[in-house]
């Protein structure tokens, strides 16, 4: 089944129920359960490649993922991601586990892993700090943990919720993740324990919602830590394998799926959506139009100015940050996985200072200063089909903060053609990657074939970031206590999905999407998710 259609092919007719802007996995998830339930989808993306961040890339005879590393619950047939999952692919995606380790986090010569499991990696952390006083911050950390994560479900449930009942109730449904969601990781940490290495090591994942622990909102760093802690898994073939099979439910109820597709304007009369208007001047119309194009590109460039202050989405920005940029290096290797030797686990690298904000202030101070983190994925180790797909070849990924004002200057300059200048920062980054990568795995070197960099820029190109932001909005505290970040808006028929409703993540950006169809069909679709 041929599932995407390129705009200017496109037989667009206005009879869609339903417009979507984007087609990231908050898009895919909101269009597939209304689907399930009648409704027309009409997916509008931007992109030549579908899936938003799940969407691949390829070169010469390699190709890479751009932004699923691994994903956590899936391996676990009851999770509500699993379940999620099979309700919106109808089981059609397979999962390839990661094994006992999931991430090897390394400071100067030291190495922790983080085992599956949540007994066995409490007991291998307080094998790494075992007096008295770690072990029993080590146990209060993990109820801590344990207790954001529980609380989560009403919290954004109430995201939901018909507005008398969010009146009524709301309070009540977000008090308990608020105790933990408005405090900031290092806050909470500071209440357990004083031991700046441990603390170091807990926050050892910190790039994967890319704040350092005095920044981030605990509610995000726990819900992150427990959504691993049985383990990590990668889709089988490959990322675009998350598109592949979402899609059939889409199409299979007459819905359409279209790249190339960029919308410039939310349309609307009388205070009601109408549709979209697209670049080259076209206007499609539906009841409902649903942004998954993250909530500061639908409200800096798809509202007009008086709609994106009467929606509050332009108000709830003043008091947000977008989330960090990031510089990528893309490996291809000659060699198989098994021969160069490389781990299903992802590597974290951080210098000899285990005080994360301390050298991430340093780094942002100087970029030449050394990387607050370098985290390293080897994704042609993790997928089982890669070696039938890519015979005889293998692919590193090496990620690491880059703020998108280093980049500022070639904004305006075209892809791929962005002068000498640019290229040589490149080159900068790409080489002191490439060091630290051989400094660790010497045997790498010699079996290197293709190199290439994305920067703040390239993620602002291919994804509409603005500022290439990674994950959205910033998962500090404010986030969490900012209302309208949620998918029904007080535009009419305008709801929005994604990442930005819920967290950053697969799982969250899909938990948004849930979220979203829900709100429309006035149901609660978690509940129908759950007996999936
Ligand atoms: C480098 C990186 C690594 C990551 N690693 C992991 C990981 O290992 N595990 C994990 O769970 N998560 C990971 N994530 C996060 C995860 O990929 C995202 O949180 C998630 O994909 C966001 O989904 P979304 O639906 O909100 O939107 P996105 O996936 O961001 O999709 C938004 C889509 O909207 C389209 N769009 C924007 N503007 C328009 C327009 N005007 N017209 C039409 N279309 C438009 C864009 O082109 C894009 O395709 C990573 C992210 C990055 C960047």
């Amino acid at each position: 089944m041929k599932k995407t259609v390129s705009y200017k092919q496109a037989q667009i007719t206005d009879d869609y129920d339903v417009i979507l802007i984007g087609s990231g996995p908050g898009a895919l998830v909101t269009a597939a359960a209304l689907a399930k339930k009648g409704s027309r989808c009409l997916l509008l993306e931007r992109h030549y490649a579908p899936g938003g961040y799940t969407h691949v890339f390829k070169r010469k005879r390699y190709e890479w993922d751009v932004g699923v590393h691994y994903v956590g619950e899936v391996m676990r047939p009851n999770s509500l991601l699993s379940r999620l999952f099979r309700y919106v692919s109808d089981g059609s995606l397979e999962w390839a586990d990661m094994g006992d380790v999931y991430d090897r986090i390394r400071f100067g010569d030291e190495v922790y892993d983080f085992v599956r499991g949540r007994a066995a990696w409490l007991d291998r952390m307080k094998s790494y700090f075992p007096a008295n006083e770690d072990v029993r911050a080590l146990d209060q950390y993990v109820a801590l943990v344990t207790d954001a994560s529980r609380q989560a479900r009403g919290f954004f449930a109430e995201k939901a919720v018909p507005d008398f009942v969010s009146t009524l109730a709301g309070r009540r449904m977000r008090r308990g993740f608020m105790k933990y969601g408005a405090r900031t990781t290092l806050d909470v940490l500071k209440d357990i324990t004083s031991n700046t290495k441990l603390i170091g090591v807990l926050t050892g994942q910190f790039g994967d919602y890319g704040l350092p622990p005095s920044k981030s909102s605990f509610a995000m760093h726990a819900m992150l830590v427990r959504h691993y802690f049985n383990g990590g898994a990668y889709p089988v073939g490959g990322s675009s394998r998350i598109f592949e099979a979402i899609a059939p439910i889409i199409i299979g109820a007459g819905g359409t799926i279209v790249t190339n597709a960029d919308v410039t304007q939310i349309t609307h009369s009388k205070g009601k959506v109408t549709g979209v208007r697209m670049a080259d001047g076209r206007e499609l119309t539906a009841p409902t139009v649903i942004s998954g194009a993250g909530v500061a590109t639908t409200a800096h460039s798809l509202l007009d100015d008086s709609t994106a202050e009467l929606t509050g989405l332009r108000s709830c920005l003043r008091k947000l940050e977008n989330s960090a940029a990031h510089i990528c290096l893309y490996l291809g290797l000659n060699g198989t996985s098994d021969e160069l030797k490389l781990p299903k686990a992802n590597w974290w690298y951080y210098p000899e200072n285990y005080d994360h904000d301390d050298n991430v202030e340093r780094y942002l101070a100087d970029r030449n200063a050394e990387f607050p983190v370098v985290y390293t994925s080897f994704p042609s180790a993790k997928d089982p089909s890669w070696d039938t797909r890519f015979p005889d070849r293998s692919t590193v990924e090496l990620v690491t903060l880059a703020p998108f004002e280093w980049f500022q200057p070639w904004v305006d300059k075209k892809w791929g053609k962005r002068g000498a200048d640019y290229d040589a920062l490149k080159q900068n980054f790409s080489d002191r990657l490439l060091q630290k990568l051989f400094e660790l795995e010497p045997q790498l070197e010699a079996a290197l074939d293709h190199v290439e960099l994305s920067t703040p820029l390239s993620t602002r190109h291919f994804c509409n970031y603005e500022q290439g932001e990674i994950y959205g909005l910033e998962h500090d505290p404010n986030r969490f206590g900012t209302r309208q970040l949620r998918p029904k808006t007080r535009l009419k028929g305008f709801y929005l999905t994604g990442q930005d409703v819920a967290t950053a993540g697969i799982g969250g950006a899909m938990v948004g999407g849930v979220l979203c169809a829900s709100s429309i069909l006035k149901r609660n679709l978690l509940k129908e998710v759950l007996v999936a």
